[in-house]
């Protein structure tokens, strides 16, 4: 079954109370709706084939509500792999229909009879299997791995042809299922040659026997050492095989919070796809240690603390091992966990650039993490801007003006364990937040921080959307400089200013001004005029891609200082830069590659 939360998508306003209905019963998902059609969405968006795509490939569930075929056309060209896609559904604008069409791998018949229940409608399911047995085979529920996929077709075809199947071992979600169970007494009926198995050791599959590994097992890992992946993954094999545990039967790694962000265990986690989790030295259960003369002492007490805790109430030490790359121990619960409820994941902290305006400038990776984050970061305009968040995340707003604090909690957030997305707008490197996080790590940084996994997504930036907007004014060689001095020295903003005007580069100024701020401004002019004609074309843009956009171009000679603020971004041309005046009025503004001296 799919963790992520649904998008709901939409492309007309008649559609928003299904909608809404739907959004009722999945906390946490969120209503897309095409601009100009819908309002009152979570969030827009203009290009329906392209949203959807996006999505579908994130592995978000998608619920649109429309017609299946513009589903299916706009999804064709990019099927490939049956395991990763995840559950798509059709619903009817009135509700009366609900169309699972894609990710029976991923629970899309769940989905499509718990939409169904709640329209009061039946779910237009075709999966045989599903609708005969009350079960999905192909997707266990969460705490069970299908060892064998590929042979689940043609068991399955053979159950629907009326064999009889034994089971073995135990699980509620088989016995209760429509299943054509051999009873006790049958089970030595010759007839039954159909098994299930629910074990979790590591048994050979066949085409006749579909094995469930329950996720029980709880794998420790302590004293890392730096060790190649490759190695530290055979070492965890040859230690499940030794402990005649499946691979599919653990539920997580986990290991202390001070081996956060350690290669072999990010290593780990990745190669068996399961979560890596961390705890706490005082939330762990206490071990006799004279138990590990019973177990030859060979493994480190902590490691085993850290599995039993892990594993919870009535759990067992299965296994344990010293290598050279790590200490491990090995606990079995007495039911299927859910590691990610147990301690806390490695923090993620994403610094993202959301671009100068809404979310048309939004890089795909950035909503995706926007999307993904428990936690959202930033100044209050820019998270208004971010557009808005889903169920159970959280907003920090903070001034403007304390980076360095907001970097610092930031990075305390995400060495707690959440996933914390920094909102920068425009592009989070350029005169933002992504270089003040790595100040604060740089000048005071703390041991907990170093585990966090950082990463920068990038953003257009307002010039590039000035000039977009006017043309191509940065077409050959230019600079930015920030007008502000809250930051910088003005004599080394003026200098900058001068040399940048000696060297003939097109200039972008930001925080060109402000309401403290105006004679910086008139003041650069000055400096420019000294160097440049009085015809040179200046863009003035202002909130670029937000309401209130304007686009400017005027020449040097008459632009007033007054005519910029705080979200102006201004383009000061080259001696190079020219104009081409558009027929219907208004100019072009260019800057060829070409440079005539
Ligand atoms: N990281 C941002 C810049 C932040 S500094 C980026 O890459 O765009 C803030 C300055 O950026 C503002 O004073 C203004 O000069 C400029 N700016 C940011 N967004 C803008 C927008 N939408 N329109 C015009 N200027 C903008």
């Amino acid at each position: 079954m799919n963790r992520v939360s649904p998008a709901i998508i939409i492309l007309g306003q008649n559609s928003l109370p299904i909608a809404r209905k739907i959004s009722a019963i999945f906390p946490g998902s969120q209503i897309y709706g095409l601009r100009d059609r819908t309002s009152g969405v979570d969030i827009n968006f203009t290009n329906f084939g392209e949203t959807l795509r996006e999505l579908f490939a994130a592995e978000t569930p998608i619920i649109a509500i429309c017609a299946a075929g513009i589903i299916i056309r706009t999804l064709a060209p990019i099927l490939s792999d049956k395991r990763a896609e995840p559950p798509v559904l059709a619903v009817a604008e009135d509700g009366s229909a609900v169309v699972p069409l894609l990710g029976g791998l991923h629970g899309v018949n769940d989905l499509a009879r718990k939409i169904a229940a709640a329209l009061e409608v039946q779910p237009a399911i075709t999966t045989t299997g599903d609708i005969r047995f009350r079960t999905a085979l192909l997707s266990p529920p969460p705490g069970y791995y299908l060892a064998n996929p590929d042979d689940a077709k043609t068991f399955i075809s053979n159950l629907l042809a009326g064999e009889k199947v034994r089971l073995e071992g135990k699980a509620s979600w088989l016995t209760e299922s429509n299943l054509p169970l051999a009873q006790p007494s049958e089970r030595i009926d010759p007839d039954a040659k159909l098994t299930i198995r629910v074990t979790d050791k590591a048994v050979l599959p066949t085409p006749d026997c579909l094995v469930y590994h329950p996720k029980n097992a709880t794998f420790a890992l302590t004293q890392l050492s730096q060790i190649e992946s490759e190695t530290a993954v055979s070492y965890v094999q040859q230690i499940l095989e030794n402990a005649d545990l499946a691979a599919g039967a653990v539920a997580g790694f986990f290991a202390l919070k001070s081996d956060m962000g350690h290669p072999v265990i990010e290593a780990i986690g990745k190669y068996f796809q399961v979560p890596v989790r961390f705890l706490n030295l005082p939330e762990l259960v206490e071990f006799d240690s004279a138990k590990l003369i019973e177990y030859n002492a060979c493994f480190e007490v902590t490691a085993a603390q850290i599995a039993l805790t892990a594993a919870g109430a009535n759990s067992e030490l299965i296994g344990y091992d010293r290598t050279n790359a790590f200490s491990c121990a090995i606990a079995l619960a007495t039911e299927p966990i859910d590691a990610t409820a147990i301690g806390v994941s490695r923090g993620k902290l994403a610094i993202v650039g959301t671009g100068p305006g809404g979310a048309q400038w939004m890089s795909p990776e950035v909503k995706q993490i926007l999307r993904e984050a428990t936690d959202w970061v930033g100044y209050k305009f820019y998270l208004d801007l971010a557009g808005s968040l889903r169920e159970g995340q959280q907003r920090h707003d903070s001034d403007n003006r304390e980076e360095l604090d907001r970097a610092c909690f930031a990075l305390d957030l995400a060495a707690s364990g959440k996933s914390v997305a920094v909102v920068s707008s425009g592009d989070p490197g350029i005169f933002a937040m992504a270089a003040a996080v790595f100040e604060a790590m740089d000048s005071d940084g703390k041991p907990e921080w170093q585990g966090i996994e950082i990463r920068v997504a990038p953003g257009i930036s307002a010039m590039q959307a000035a000039a977009a907007a006017a043309g191509a004014p940065l077409g050959h060689d230019f600079c930015v400089i920030s007008l502000s001095d809250i930051l910088k020295p003005w004599e080394v903003i003026e200098g900058r200013i001068s040399a940048a005007a000696i060297a003939d580069f097109a200039i972008a100024f930001y925080n060109p001004a402000s309401k403290q701020r105006q004679w910086q401004l008139a003041r650069a002019i000055e400096i420019l005029l000294q160097h440049r004609d009085a015809e040179t074309p200046v863009i003035l843009g202002r909130n670029l891609g937000r309401p209130g956009e304007s686009v400017r171009v005027c020449q040097l000679g008459e632009f007033q200082a007054t005519d910029a603020d705080m979200r102006t971004v201004v383009i000061v041309g080259s001696s190079q830069t020219r104009i081409v005046p558009r027929k219907y009025g208004g100019d072009w503004v260019y800057t060829p590659r070409r440079y005539e001296g």
